[in-house]
C-alpha cells in the first residue's frame, strides 16, 4: 500500500494499491496494456476528498509542456500539457501580457483538471478562453480532441463529470489568449484595489493572488480543498420566497435561474469557523472545510453531510458538493 497524504490537499491519511506517475501519453498506454487493479487519475489533488483508502492505482498526471501553436497580431493559441500547474500556467500567460486567464491565479491543482469542473473566479471561468482539449479514451486506447462546444461547460460542471465520467484522461488543453485589452472588473474588492494603476494582466493577477491569500486556507499549513459544494442554483420563485424570509440572502443572477451563496446559508446554520473533533469551516469561509490535522476522511465527509442536512431543514435546498469524494 502507498499513502496519498502528501498527494492532496486535504491531506487526510488514506492509500492506493500503488502510485503511477505518468509523464506522458505512451506512459498511459503502457500502463492500459499492462494494468491489473481499478485506478484512478490524479492531479494536484486539489479538489478530492478520500473519505476511505482507494482499493486500486492512482495514476499521477505529470505531463509537462507550454507551447505556442498559432499567433498573429491579436492573440495566440497555447497548447499545455495537463500536468503543469495551473497558477504556473497563469503566471506565464500573464508574464507574456496575454489576457484571458489573469482572474483565475492562485487556484491550484493542475491544467488537465481545469477543464472537468470549468474552474472560475472574479468573474471569469476557463471557458473563456478555452479553445480544445486532447483526451486519452480509457477504454478504446484511442486518442481524441474535443472542442468547446463538446465540452458542455456550465457552471463548475463539464462533459467529464457527467457522461464523461471516468472514462478519459485529459492529455493537454489549448486555450487562445488574446493580445488586447479585456479586463474584467465585476468585482468590487479587486477594482478598488487597482484604482489610479495601470490595469495589466500581471497587475489584475497580483491583486487577486493577494485577496486570495487572505481570505483562503493555504492548503500548505491547514488542509482543505477550497469550497466543498456548488453555490445552489434555483428557480426564481423559490428565490423569491426566501428572499421573503431572509431579506439579506445573497442572490445573483444565473440566466433565468438564481444563484444563492452556499457560504452565507452554511453561515446561518451556525457552522461558520465550527471546531469540530479534528475538522469544521474555516473561520473566514464557512464553504470551505478543514483538517485541523489529524482528521480521517470520513470525518470530514460526516461532517459535509451534516451541513447539507442542516442546510436543507432550514432552507429546503440541497446542497451538491463541489468536491470529488472518494467512497469504497
Ligand atoms: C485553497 C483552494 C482554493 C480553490 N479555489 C478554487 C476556485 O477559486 N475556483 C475553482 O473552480 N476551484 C477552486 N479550487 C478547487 C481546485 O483547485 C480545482 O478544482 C482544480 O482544478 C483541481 O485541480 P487538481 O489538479 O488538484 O485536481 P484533482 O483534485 O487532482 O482532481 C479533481 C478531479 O479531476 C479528475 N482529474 C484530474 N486530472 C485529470 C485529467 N488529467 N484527466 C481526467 N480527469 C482528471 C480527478 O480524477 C478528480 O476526479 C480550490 C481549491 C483549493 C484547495
Amino acid at each position: 500500500m502507498t499513502s496519498l497524504k502528501p498527494f492532496h490537499t486535504f491531506a487526510t491519511d488514506a492509500d492506493c494499491q500503488q502510485l503511477v506517475t505518468i509523464y506522458s501519453g505512451q506512459d498511459l498506454f503502457r500502463y492500459l496494456t499492462d494494468r491489473e487493479a481499478s485506478f484512478m487519475i490524479l492531479g494536484g489533488g486539489s479538489n478530492v476528498l478520500f473519505a476511505d483508502d482507494f482499493d486500486g492505482d492512482v495514476l499521477l498526471n505529470r505531463i509537462k509542456g507550454i507551447e505556442v501553436v498559432d499567433e498573429d497580431d491579436n492573440g495566440l493559441l497555447v497548447s499545455v500539457g495537463s500536468g503543469e500547474i495551473w497558477h504556473n500556467f497563469v503566471m506565464w500567460s500573464v508574464g507574456h501580457g496575454l489576457w484571458g486567464l489573469e482572474n483565475l491565479a492562485l487556484i491550484p491543482g493542475t491544467v488537465g483538471a481545469a477543464p472537468m469542473q470549468n474552474i472560475g473566479a472574479y468573474g471569469i471561468e476557463q471557458d473563456k478562453t478555452f479553445h480544445s482539449l486532447e483526451a486519452i479514451d480509457l477504454e478504446e486506447g484511442t486518442r481524441r480532441i474535443f472542442y468547446k462546444e463538446e465540452c458542455e461547460f456550465g457552471y463548475r460542471d463539464s462533459f467529464f463529470k457527467k457522461e464523461g465520467k471516468n472514462n478519459y484522461f485529459i492529455t493537454k488543453v489549448s486555450y487562445l489568449l488574446s493580445k488586447l485589452p479585456d479586463p474584467v472588473l465585476g468585482y468590487a474588492d479587486v477594482a478598488s484595489r487597482l484604482e489610479g494603476k495601470k490595469i495589466t494582466p500581471k497587475a489584475i493577477a497580483g491583486e487577486i493572488i493577494e485577496i486570495r491569500t487572505h481570505k483562503l486556507p493555504d492548503p500548505e499549513k491547514i488542509g482543505n480543498a477550497g469550497s466543498f459544494f456548488k453555490n445552489p442554483v434555483v428557480e426564481k420563485n423559490i428565490a423569491d420566497k426566501l428572499k421573503e424570509s431572509y431579506p439579506t440572502i445573497p442572490c445573483y443572477n444565473a440566466g433565468d435561474q438564481v444563484k444563492i451563496a452556499a457560504g452565507w446559508l452554511i453561515e446561518q446554520c451556525g457552522f461558520k469557523g465550527q471546531v469540530k473533533g479534528n475538522t469544521g469551516t474555516y473561520m473566514n469561509q464557512a464553504l470551505v472545510l478543514v483538517n485541523h490535522g489529524q482528521a480521517r476522511g470520513n470525518e470530514i465527509y460526516q461532517y459535509a453531510v451534516s451541513i447539507r442536512e442542516a442546510v436543507q431543514d432550514k432552507f429546503g435546498i440541497e446542497l451538491e458538493m463541489e468536491v470529488n469524494v472518494i467512497r469504497k
